[in-house]
């Protein structure tokens, strides 16, 4: 049987983390220099933000990992 419960949990995390990231990606483009084509690169809030892009695919990684377990 799916872990209905734990899916849940984690698709509420997606669910914040995801609304962090909005608010991170407005901030990042206020700033001047990322204005620029590349100037993410030296951005905090670019870090930041693939940080949580990170965190993002390996929630949904085990949340894949939970639906194929009731196979
Ligand atoms: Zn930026």
């Amino acid at each position: 049987m799916v872990n209905l419960v734990s899916i849940e949990k984690l698709e509420k995390q997606v669910e914040d983390l995801m609304e962090q990231r909005d608010e991170l990606e407005e901030n990042c483009d206020t700033l001047p220099q990322c204005k620029d084509e590349n100037g993410c690169s030296s951005c905090d809030i670019y870090t930041k933000i693939e940080k949580i892009d990170n965190k993002i695919e390996e929630i949904e990684e085990q949340i894949e990992k939970i639906m194929s377990e009731d196979e």
